[in-house]
């Protein structure tokens, strides 16, 4: 079927599920040190429920998938969910966005259920510092994890990179260096200031300064990516088989083209990231109601889709956590 557009013309067709509020990570950027309350199981969407509220999305145009978190791959067979979702005939595209940590043990089994793409975060090649920003991971299981995930023939690979000035913008180099001598696709982020968070607003570092840093290993041409829902603008550097990109939630926000709703963990749908309105579909569907008024909450919730944020403000988005929201 035709999609649906919100009230501003933007054609929605992407859905990103936080498939679980847990999280093997406790990233700086995105968690208090402690971690963040947890929901409760019961009130965690089962997959046969997920199933259902993407089949309803899917009916309404949503044809593209990316499972999040928490972290996506600490929930108990995932691949399971992933082949369900594959079955539905209108959803063509299904992506992943996870730390990396368990990805050697599932790449392959994923693949196999359906998953196309895979989206790593990595924010340092270096092991001592990346305990520091995880405060608890270890670097070499993400390096097996993108290893095993480029043998099992998920494609592309990117690795999605948050710059923190003063932190590991010393690292900026390293990694667009990878574009060139190891064919990596690299998105290096804005960090958004949430509220939760331990870093201040002196850690944030613009896309124009990252960029310009960047031009000390050559010149960035355009780059034409064909898989890609969302808002980064792509360039490589002359001969390189990777690419890099650029992502502004901060700096320049993309919200005039954003094609994408979120359904968290509990069942909740939000139009925006960073708005706190939410359209509970978990208790539509536990209380017995039927596709079409599913489909009905699900139409309400995209023409409430917000014009856009104000995070470039300078105020942390009060919120959910972010590992609820699934970035
Ligand atoms: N656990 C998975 C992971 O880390 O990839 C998926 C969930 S995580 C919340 C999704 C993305 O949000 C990650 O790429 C992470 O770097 C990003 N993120 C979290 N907090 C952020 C912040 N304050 N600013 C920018 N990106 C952030
Ligand atoms: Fe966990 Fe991802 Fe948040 Fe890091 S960014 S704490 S890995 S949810």
């Amino acid at each position: 079927m035709t999609g649906l557009s919100d009230s501003f013309q933007r054609p929605i067709n992407y859905l990103r599920i936080s498939v679980t509020d847990r999280c093997n990570l406790r990233c700086i950027y995105c968690m208090p040190p402690g971690g963040v309350r947890l929901m409760r199981h019961r009130d965690i969407l089962s997959y046969e429920e997920i199933r259902t509220l993407v089949a309803a999305a899917s009916r309404l145009g949503i044809s593209k998938l990316r499972l999040t978190g928490g972290e996506p791959l600490v929930r108990a067979d995932l691949p399971r969910l992933v082949a369900m979702l594959a079955e539905i005939e209108t959803i063509d595209d299904i992506a992943l966005t996870t730390n990396g940590m368990l990805l050697e043990k599932y790449a392959a089994e994923m693949k196999r259920a359906g998953l196309r793409r895979v989206n790593v975060s990595l924010d340092t090649l270096r092991p001592e510092r990346f305990r520091m920003i995880t405060r608890r991971g270890n670097l070499e299981d993400v390096l097996k994890g993108i290893d095993a995930a480029k043998t099992a023939g998920l494609n592309p690979v990117k690795i999605n990179t948050v710059v923190m000035a003063g932190i590991n913008d010393d690292e900026l180099l390293g990694f667009a260096g990878k574009t060139i001598d190891e064919g990596w696709h690299v998105r290096f982020i804005e960090l958004m200031p949430l509220s939760g968070n331990e870093l201040t607003a002196s850690q944030f570092m613009p896309v124009s300064e990252i960029r310009k840093r960047l031009e000390a290993l050559g010149t960035l041409e355009t780059a034409f990516v064909s898989a890609g829902n969302g808002p980064a603008k792509y360039f490589r550097f002359p001969g390189a088989a990777g690419t890099v990109g650029f992502i502004t939630p901060v700096s320049e926000h993309f919200c005039f083209k954003c094609n994408r709703l979120r359904l968290t963990a509990d069942g909740k749908l939000r139009p925006c990231l960073l708005s706190e309105q939410e359209t509970d579909l978990k208790q539509l569907l536990r209380h017995g109601s039927s596709a079409a008024e599913l489909e009905e909450a699900i139409t309400r919730a995209i023409a409430s889709k917000p014009k856009e944020h104000n995070l470039s403000g300078g105020e942390p988005a009060r919120n959910r956590p972010y590992s609820q929201v699934g970035g």
